[in-house]
């Protein structure tokens, strides 16, 4: 069995955009603490090494999903998984978090001792001589393995499917080099994976049709962000970019607010832009849903490819709901039916918090949903833990450049106290009947049981407003009366067989 590395300031749960980003942070803003990150699968990046499927790309901005200490560097500000990936990798090397990747090691317990003050986390690991634990023990946890099960996408019940008799494609598990050219796909979905597949299927020579439930509002915008691309000519880019960072978190904030304040303005707006881009070729009815605009996630379509594709015949779009499937196509309720030799079911993520980690503290197991977080980063009740759960109507990445330097703060604050543990404690009083994730859509529906509290009020409210956020995580008091600073607590006393009796 490989040494136990030694005590660590920090463990880390992940290798993705979070782990990687708070590591960087640590390494940047407290470089005397020690910290490992443990990540599952043999490379970093998460979610955007794992997604393969055609046209995989992200639908923020990269100018405010790259971090804030590491500018994104190129001019494509929509761009695709690769470049995500290789940004990720440069800026692990950068900052030197690389080498403090365990990759391999599956995470399966967490457990606090309040007598230690120290976290134990077990790790499972493959090796040629069979499974092995690995033991580590640390001052803080952060979890950073993302949101969904990496073993299975959502599948949902649709009658008949395992009765199909071409491809049934899960986006989440795209075989490499599948072919599709001249192929008819199905797409089932209309989410913002179906709008990125629809239209690189189509361009690659697929017969592709979008078989959507229900429409959704669609936003259209460029790729390259002119301004910051003209800016970079006269200025530094690191400056245009972290510019760009602030002027677009404040865009996406202040564009959810008017379109949560004022829906009927808003509605007319997005579909009208929609409408112009299809040009009277594509019935509105496909695109004109029944919800308020950001009831569910408003889809990014990049230059307006998806329409493009519509619009000139490449793919189709079908409303409807599906009847069954047969082994050669679907039947819908409507009575039409849709040859098919590939369906890719983009019907979303099996969402699952902690990364499937048993968490407990002093042998009692930790719900989330059963607690409130303490400033939108801690759970209450948990010492010395923060979490990364990022934003519905944000980039994700603002939430760990709020969390990151927080956490530098904190390790700080306690080494000049003395203290040991920090734990939010109180939170109970404060939960309220809002629901903590502000979408209606499917996926957030089934996170709903999943998901924590929601708080009456700040430091308890999870408000998914990222520039609240940075000042209440990077400005904020950490003495606000909710975080309880303590020394190690003293082993108890056993009490004796007959006391317990009695
Ligand atoms: C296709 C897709 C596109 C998206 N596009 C955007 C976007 O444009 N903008 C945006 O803001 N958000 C987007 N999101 C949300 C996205 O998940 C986040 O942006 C971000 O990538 C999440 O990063 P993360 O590091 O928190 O989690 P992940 O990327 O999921 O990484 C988690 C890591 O933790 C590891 N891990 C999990 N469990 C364990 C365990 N038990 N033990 C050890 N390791 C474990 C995983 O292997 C993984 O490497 C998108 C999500 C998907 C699925």
């Amino acid at each position: 069995m490989p040494p136990t590395p030694p005590e660590l300031d920090f463990l880390l749960i992940g290798a993705g955009i979070s782990g990687i980003g708070v590591a960087c942070h640590l390494a940047r803003g407290c470089p005397d603490k020690r910290f490992v990150i443990l990540e599952q699968r043999e490379r970093l990046g998460g979610t955007w090494d794992l997604f393969r499927y055609p046209g995989i790309r992200c639908d923020s901005d990269m100018c405010s999903f790259g971090y804030a200490f590491h500018p994104w560097p190129s001019d494509a500000i929509i761009t695709g998984g690769e470049s995500i990936r290789e940004y990720l990798r440069e800026t692990a090397e950068a900052y030197g978090v690389d080498r403090a990747i365990r990759y391999g090691h599956h995470v399966t317990r967490a457990s606090w001792s309040s007598e230690r003050a120290r976290w134990t986390v077990r790790a499972e690991v493959d090796g040629p001589d069979g499974r092995t634990e690995h033991i580590f023990r640390a001052r803080f946890l952060v979890m950073c393995p993302g949101y969904f099960s990496y073993e299975r996408g959502f599948k949902p019940d649709i009658a008949g499917l395992d009765d199909f008799a071409g491809e049934v494609l899960h986006p989440q598990f795209w075989p490499e080099g599948f072919d599709y050219a001249g192929k008819r796909v199905v797409v089932i979905g209309s989410g913002a994976t179906a709008v990125t597949i629809v239209p690189a299927l189509a361009k690659g020579g697929a017969d592709v049709t979008m078989l959507q439930r229900s429409p959704t509002y669609y936003l259209s915008l460029p790729d390259v962000d002119r301004t910051v691309a003209l800016a970079r000519k006269v200025l530094p880019s690191d400056l245009v970019t972290r510019t760009a960072l602030v002027r677009n978190t404040l865009t996406q904030l202040a564009l959810y607010k008017a379109c949560r304040r004022f829906p009927r303005a808003a509605r007319a707006v997005l579909l009208a832009q929609v409408r112009k881009r299809l040009g009277g070729k594509v019935d509105m009815r496909h695109f004109t849903p029944r919800y308020d605009p950001w009831d569910e996630r408003l889809c990014v379509v990049p230059n307006g490819d998806l329409f493009e594709v519509l619009r000139d015949g490449r793919a189709t779009i079908v409303t409807d709901e599906i009847e069954r499937v047969a082994p050669d196509g679907v039947l819908l309720r409507s009575g039409e039916r849709l040859d098919a030799d590939v369906l890719v079911t983009a019907t979303g993520l099996d969402v699952r918090l902690f990364g499937g980690v048993h968490v407990e503290v002093d042998g009692e197991a930790v719900d989330p949903s059963e607690r409130p977080l303490y400033k939108a980063a801690m759970i209450d009740g948990v010492p010395n833990f923060a979490t990364i759960f990022g934003y519905a109507n944000s980039s994700w990445t603002r939430k760990v450049d709020a969390v990151g330097p927080y956490l530098c703060r904190l390790a700080r604050h306690m080494d000049r106290t003395g203290a040991e543990v920090a734990v939010p404690e109180g939170g109970a009083r404060f939960i309220s009947d809002d629901p903590f994730f502000p979408l209606k859509s499917g996926y957030a529906k089934r996170a709903t049981a999943l998901l924590p509290k929601q708080g009456e009020r700040l430091p308890w409210r999870t408000t998914n407003n990222a520039a609240l956020d940075y000042l209440m995580l990077r400005l904020g008091s950490l003495r606000d009366g909710h975080l309880a600073f303590r020394p190690a607590r003293a082993p108890r006393p056993q009490p004796a067989r007959d006391q317990l009796a009695a």
